[in-house]
């Protein structure tokens, strides 16, 4: 067992710790380590935030239920992918700045649009389907629906980022 599969096994399988280390007794002290380290409370965090998030796109409608390797396989995408919008390029940093705008009005704020939204590229695979995923900017999101391709919607954003340049007065 890796350090890796520890935290895995611990936080998604949610198996107990007496019983991983009955089972690999030889890594005990290793156990007692990684069960204390930063890296164990990231990933329990992580998992904490990411359950919320599913659970609030299930309320919104959406058709989601994950076992828990595919909730570590999206834990381990969510980590590596980089926090802009995948449209139109708007880094998750700004979502705050942007809504603080005057004048600006998103009735569902703060439920959505605080931060970026998991979004499907082919919106008739599951979400299950990790390659498909990307993540998309509230806005982005709500417009692309089910109705444009990925294809049409990276030509919309590229028309969204000017107008954020324009609002943050910087390029994106
Ligand atoms: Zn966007």
């Amino acid at each position: 067992m890796t350090e890796e599969e520890f935290y895995k096994k611990k936080i998604f399988d949610k198996v107990g710790i007496n019983q991983i280390k009955q089972q690999y007794p030889n890594l005990e002290n290793a156990i007692k380590l990684w069960y204390k380290s930063d890296r164990y409370n990231k990933i329990q965090n992580y998992k904490s935030f990411l359950t919320n998030k599913l659970k609030q796109m299930i309320e919104d409608g959406e058709d989601i239920n994950f076992n828990s390797d595919q909730l570590y396989n999206l834990f381990q995408w969510w980590e590596t992918t980089p926090k802009v919008c995948f449209y139109c390029t708007l880094p998750e940093n700004f979502l705050e700045e942007l809504h603080n705008q005057p004048g600006h009005i998103n009735k569902r704020f703060p439920q959505r649009g605080k931060s970026l939204e998991i979004d499907r590229k082919q919106a008739d695979l599951p979400y299950s389907n990790i390659q498909n995923l990307v993540l998309a900017c509230y806005w982005c999101n709500n417009a692309k629906t089910d109705t444009f391709t990925e294809q049409e919607f990276l030509q919309l954003g590229q028309v969204m980022k000017r107008i954020w340049e324009i609002r943050l007065n910087r390029k994106l």
